[in-house]
């Protein structure tokens, strides 16, 4: 059961690396889209009732095409104009065909002396490709879907001369009617703009026979700890040296080390969060440990320290927390009772279970807390053991071990 769990995450993590590349390739990668907002600069094309010009709204509109086409689409695009300039038309045919694009569209809007007519048309060369007018036909249904007006359907014109020019399938955008009284006041509207500039993403998306949006990567998986603030204590530091063993080994250096092994393994295999009240060899004071720790809003506390005895014989592990009346203290014995067990179970020493504590450190903070007491730094072999680099780490995973079953997550 335990392996076939393993397996299934090793799968999902081989499927979310490899897949960053084969399985979430954007719908038009690798395709050439050339982009021409119809007029420009001294040519303001149509105008609105109110004076708002076609060439800015092709350029809006164009702007807004792009940004799907690269940001969803994974295409490479070319505009022909990126401001209110004029190219001629020439000039437009010319970088389209120079790049070599895949398709070309050219997008306008459209006019009339009647300021009661609307709707949409879309424009192809009369004596162009099935691709051209396939083309035309999957825009113009995005587009009356989208925009809710008459279909006035799809058009061959032989007069084009951008569509009579390019070399590759083109199509002529009339989204609208931008002389229409009704109209020009929704195309001054931003979020109107992006709809239309879709509904072209949408229709170039059909054409080519994908699915517009692309798949969304599965959900990195979740891990046991996710979400949870630990606050770790390693106790002295500084010129507060703790304990110290026969042949000089500092506890304020044998609690930063474990601290820190602890500190990794919640957060790279539990995914927590984690504040310490020091991260190095310096000196905090109580007072400061305790702002820290109830600044960081912690769900637990855990602070560790290798004490000392005047018999050198003594060495056992114990793990204390504060017993008072408030409803952190079954969670704080909890806490205790399952790091106590997993401390056992590493260093196998005299197992003294759990006791009360009145710490300050565990009084004056707002959170269940323990300090755990692994091992005596005064017992000669203890002292020998906790030089080894193997044997801390080993301390700091086992006490991650204890939080997890603390939690009853697999760690
Ligand atoms: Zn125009």
């Amino acid at each position: 059961m335990k392996k076939k769990k393993k397996a299934v995450v090793q799968a999902i993590l081989i499927y979310v690396v490899f897949c960053g590349v084969l399985c979430f390739s954007a719908p038009l990668t690798g395709k050439k889209i050339f982009i021409d907002p119809g007029h420009g600069g001294s040519d303001p094309g149509a105008v609105g009732p109110t004076g708002l010009k076609e060439s800015n709204v092709n350029l809006q509109t164009s702007l807004k095409l792009k940004d799907f086409l690269v940001n969803t689409g994974g295409a490479q695009t070319i505009l022909s104009r990126e401001s209110d300039i004029y190219p001629t038309l020439a000039d437009r045919v010319n970088a389209a065909n120079n790049w070599s694009a895949d398709r070309f569209i050219s997008v306008h809007y459209n006019a009339s002396s009647d300021r009661n007519v609307n709707g949409t048309e879309t424009l192809y060369y009369t004596y162009g490709s099935e691709t051209s007018k396939d083309l035309a036909q999957k825009l113009q249904n995005r587009l009356v879907e989208t925009l809710g007006l008459t279909n006035r359907g799809i058009k061959p014109r032989d007069d084009l001369y951008v569509l009579k020019n390019t070399k590759m399938p083109a199509a002529l955008t009339e989204s609208s009617f931008i002389s229409n009284t009704y109209e020009e006041a929704r195309l001054k509207n931003s979020d109107y703009i992006i709809k239309i500039g879709r509904a072209h993403y949408y229709g170039i998306a059909d054409h080519f026979g994908v699915d517009p949006n692309p798949p969304a990567p599965p959900p990195e998986p979740s891990k046991p700890l996710s979400g949870k603030i630990f606050a770790i204590d390693p106790q002295s530091g500084g010129s507060s040296k703790g304990s110290i063993g026969p042949t000089g080994l500092y506890a304020k250096d044998v609690n930063l080390r474990v601290a820190t092994v602890l500190k990794n393994n919640l957060a790279d295999y539990g995914g927590a969060t984690i504040i310490m009240t020091r991260s190095e060899d310096v000196s905090v004071t109580s007072t400061k440990r305790i702002e820290i720790i109830n600044g960081s809003n912690a769900d637990r506390l855990v602070s560790i320290a290798f004490p000392g005895s005047t018999n050198p014989d003594t060495n056992y592990t114990k793990t204390f927390y504060y017993e008072n009346y408030s409803s952190k203290s079954s969670t704080s014995k909890d806490l205790a009772a399952k790091v106590q067990a997993r401390l056992v179970e590493a260093l196998n020493l005299t197992n003294k279970g759990v006791g009360k504590s009145s710490a300050a450190i565990l009084v004056q903070t707002n959170m269940p807390g323990i300090i755990t007491k692994p091992s005596h730094i005064t017992n000669p072999y203890e002292e020998a053991r906790l030089k080894d680099a193997a044997y801390t780490w080993k301390i700091g995973r086992y006490i991650y071990l204890g939080i997890a079953d603390h939690y009853g997550v697999n760690p």
